[in-house]
Protein backbone atom coordinates (compact mmCIF):
# COMPACT_ATOMS: atom_id res chain seq x y z
CA UNK A 1 0.00 0.00 0.00
CA UNK A 2 1.55 3.76 -1.03
CA UNK A 3 1.84 5.94 1.38
CA UNK A 4 1.87 9.82 1.50
CA UNK A 5 5.53 11.02 1.50
CA UNK A 6 4.82 14.04 3.80
CA UNK A 7 2.31 12.77 6.26
CA UNK A 8 2.16 8.83 5.71
CA UNK A 9 -1.30 8.28 5.16
CA UNK A 10 -2.51 5.10 3.13
CA UNK A 11 -3.34 6.52 -0.07
CA UNK A 12 -6.37 5.40 -1.97
CA UNK A 13 -5.86 4.02 -5.62
CA UNK A 14 -7.53 7.71 -6.76
CA UNK A 15 -4.87 9.24 -5.10
CA UNK A 16 -1.97 7.85 -6.24
CA UNK A 17 -3.82 8.22 -10.23
CA UNK A 18 -4.48 12.00 -9.39
CA UNK A 19 -0.23 12.46 -8.36
CA UNK A 20 0.45 11.16 -11.14
CA UNK A 21 -2.57 12.78 -13.53
CA UNK A 22 -1.07 16.14 -12.58
CA UNK A 23 2.37 15.50 -10.80
CA UNK A 24 4.23 13.07 -12.64
CA UNK A 25 3.51 9.94 -14.86
CA UNK A 26 6.13 8.09 -13.39
CA UNK A 27 5.95 9.11 -9.66
CA UNK A 28 6.85 6.58 -7.15
CA UNK A 29 6.26 8.39 -4.03
CA UNK A 30 3.03 10.61 -3.26
CA UNK A 31 1.02 13.02 -1.78
CA UNK A 32 -2.12 12.57 -0.27
CA UNK A 33 -5.10 14.44 -1.26
CA UNK A 34 -4.70 17.16 1.42
CA UNK A 35 -0.72 17.46 1.11
CA UNK A 36 -1.23 17.71 -2.50
CA UNK A 37 -3.78 20.67 -1.74
CA UNK A 38 -1.50 22.80 0.48
CA UNK A 39 1.61 22.22 -2.32
CA UNK A 40 -0.45 23.31 -4.71
CA UNK A 41 -2.46 26.24 -2.28
CA UNK A 42 -6.09 24.68 -3.87
CA UNK A 43 -9.07 23.33 -2.11
CA UNK A 44 -9.15 19.95 -1.38
CA UNK A 45 -12.41 20.19 -2.94
CA UNK A 46 -10.85 21.28 -6.12
CA UNK A 47 -8.70 18.07 -6.20
CA UNK A 48 -11.79 15.97 -5.58
CA UNK A 49 -13.80 16.72 -8.16
CA UNK A 50 -10.75 16.91 -10.57
CA UNK A 51 -10.39 12.81 -9.64
CA UNK A 52 -14.15 12.46 -10.37
CA UNK A 53 -13.96 14.34 -13.77
CA UNK A 54 -11.02 12.33 -14.50
CA UNK A 55 -12.83 9.20 -14.15
CA UNK A 56 -15.91 10.13 -15.48
CA UNK A 57 -13.37 11.17 -18.80
CA UNK A 58 -12.37 7.02 -18.54
CA UNK A 59 -8.86 7.55 -17.19
CA UNK A 60 -7.05 4.79 -17.02
CA UNK A 61 -4.85 5.77 -13.87
CA UNK A 62 -7.92 5.69 -12.02
CA UNK A 63 -10.00 2.58 -10.92
CA UNK A 64 -12.81 1.73 -13.33
CA UNK A 65 -15.95 1.97 -11.21
ZN1 LIG B 1 -0.32 13.59 3.26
Amino acid sequence: MAVCEKCGAELTHDEVGLYRKIVLREAETFLCIPCLAEKFCVPEEDLRSMVERFKRAGCQLFSAV
